[in-house]
């Protein structure tokens, strides 16, 4: 088990931010607290890059962009250790949750997009003389504004996806993971994308702001419900669209009939993956009553077997908390469970000594009025609750302002799927849990306030498209009937047209 009591963010030099190993405390480097005017330069240095950038064909951008994947995995080891450093999660964690998802969303898009963003028909039912199509544009400078606990995946995959669209990006990354996003743009350079085309402006939130407030054509915004409220409205001031990627209290729905050797296994990497820091974490777990204990168990054992520490010098399961602010998060969360009648079945306690660790946890007892069944723990702690039917479990899932992810477990995968589609949330999985943010042709995205809009997916390609309508003519004719001069006879023929079309049907029963 690895130590821990939080360590404070390290002061730094004026106007410079200071980048710790949240595992040990150790500082990484330091990078500029960006001011508006910076942002703004930014800002226009992308744009002048993006009027060429999106004069170059989509084939041709596809193929200058595909050689991202390549620099990315010719850098791959050193990426995964500053991200294992800078980000406290673990080397299998920074390959396969962000390195590998980037790379393979790069390589998706890259050989699909000419096929989701060619112009697409729309064969008109009526007026047959005349064609419409969409087509789709970049829509200019994009700006992400990405969180902390995937800070390479989340904006580097969007910046990807971005720069495909034939768009120019400028992101502003979390000021507790800046130099992951430093290093995104330098493997994206390295691949030569122009560099002015994508710029990363560090800072804090009012940086973030001044963004939102610098003139980008789209937002693309992953963070809390708190923020994602804030910055909605700034771009609703503006009228710029947006996508808000926002937070999520996962429930997970075990069946009576549920695999639950299968189902332990995957509660507990849904629960303790990036120590529990997911948008899409395992955040509530509803147990049928007749394999509730024996879920339980097997939870409480896998738990017991993790081992956690720090990630860059250890080989571990569990690695340390990026942001100290959590780690008091979880903590009151689980002793104000524990005050109102919880069980700890294991774990429980912040780690001792100089890193940000919380135990992996398993809670019991719990019930739907306790905040850690309400709020988003963001940490590795499953409260389980025990409930006496699906019907119940379904209702409690729904009992939630958010709608990110959820998990259904059964064996019967008809009825299973019954059950996923009465949940309220942007994706539910069925007998497994997060992958899908790795998979680039789903869509990701929430309900309710997990957010508004989709990322990955023909429909986040989409969204960092302008979509246009053209209207043309497929036959010439000299005149439309409904142009000047208006005619009598003529609204005579149109109104007795209409009536054939619109009206009762001789053939319709009622
Ligand atoms: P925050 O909302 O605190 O921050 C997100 C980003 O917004 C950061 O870069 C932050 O900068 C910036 N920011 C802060 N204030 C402003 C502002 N006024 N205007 C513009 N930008 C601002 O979220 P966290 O970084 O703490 O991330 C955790 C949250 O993200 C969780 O709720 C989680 O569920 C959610 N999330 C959602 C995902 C999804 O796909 N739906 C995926 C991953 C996480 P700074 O950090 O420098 O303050």
């Amino acid at each position: 088990m690895g130590s821990a009591a939080v360590v404070p963010p390290q002061a730094g030099p004026a106007g410079r931010i200071v980048s710790y190993n949240p595992a040990t405390g150790v500082p990484l480097g330091d990078v500029p607290d960006m001011g508006a005017d910076e942002v703004k330069a930014a800002v226009a240095r992308a744009r002048a890059a993006q009027r060429e950038w999106g004069a170059v064909p989509l084939v041709e951008r596809c193929r200058r962009v595909s050689r991202i994947a390549e620099t990315l995995m010719e850098g791959a080891s050193e990426l995964i250790e500053l991200i294992v450093k800078e980000g406290g999660k673990t080397r299998m964690e920074a390959l396969g949750t962000e390195v590998a998802v980037v790379a393979d969303l790069t390589r998706y898009f890259c050989k699909h997009a000419p096929k989701l963003l060619a112009p697409e028909p729309i064969p008109l039912h009526l007026l047959k003389h005349r064609g419409s199509y969409l087509h789709h544009v970049p829509r200019g400078v994009v700006g992400v504004i990405a969180p902390w606990n995937f800070p390479f995946s989340i904006p580097i995959g969007e910046v990807v996806m971005a720069l495909i669209a034939g768009n120019g990006v400028v992101l502003k990354p979390s000021e507790m993971t800046p130099l992951i996003a430093l290093a995104g743009k330098d493997i994206i350079d390295r691949a030569g994308i122009p560099p002015e085309l994508f710029q990363v402006v560090t800072g804090r939130g009012p940086t973030g702001a001044a963004l939102v407030e610098s003139g980008v054509d789209f937002v693309v915004f992953t963070g809390s419900v708190a923020t994602g409220k804030r910055v909605a409205a700034a771009c609703g001031e503006r009228l710029i669209p947006c996508t808000m990627e926002l937070g999520g209290k996962a429930p997970a729905i075990v069946c009576a009939d549920a695999d639950l050797a299968r189902t332990a296994q995957a509660l507990a990497w849904g629960g303790f993956c990036n120590s529990g820091q997911v948008c899409a974490s395992v955040e509530r777990v509803y147990a049928h009553a007749s394999v509730h204990d024996e879920l339980v168990e097997r939870l409480v054992a896998i738990t017991r077997g993790l081992r956690q520490g720090d990630a860059s010098s250890d080989e571990v399961d569990v690695g340390a908390m990026t942001w100290d602010k959590q780690v008091d998060n979880v903590e009151r969360l689980v002793d104000a469970a524990v005050k109102a009648g919880a069980v700890v079945q294991t774990g429980g306690k912040r780690g001792k000594g100089p890193g940000q660790f919380f135990e992996p946890t398993v809670l019991t007892g719990c019930t739907q009025d306790m905040d850690i069944m309400r709020k988003e723990i963001f940490g590795p702690a499953i409260p389980v609750m025990k409930v006496a039917s699906e019907e119940e479990a379904i209702r409690l899932a729904n009992d939630s302002h958010l709608g990110l992810n959820a998990y259904v477990f059964s064996k019967d995968t008809a009825r299973a799927r019954q059950i996923a589609e009465q949940v309220e949330a942007g994706t539910v999985m069925i007998n497994d849990v997060l992958n899908t943010y790795g998979c680039p042709e789903t869509p990701w995205g929430g309900v309710k306030q997990s957010g508004v809009g989709r990322t990955h997916s023909v429909i986040g390609l989409k969204e960092l498209c302008q979509t246009r309508h053209v209207n043309y003519d497929r036959v010439a004719v000299p005149r439309e009937i409904w142009w000047y001069p208006y005619k009598q006879r003529t609204f005579d023929w149109a109104l007795k047209g209409m009536k054939l079309l619109f009206g009762k049907r001789p053939w319709s029963r009622d």
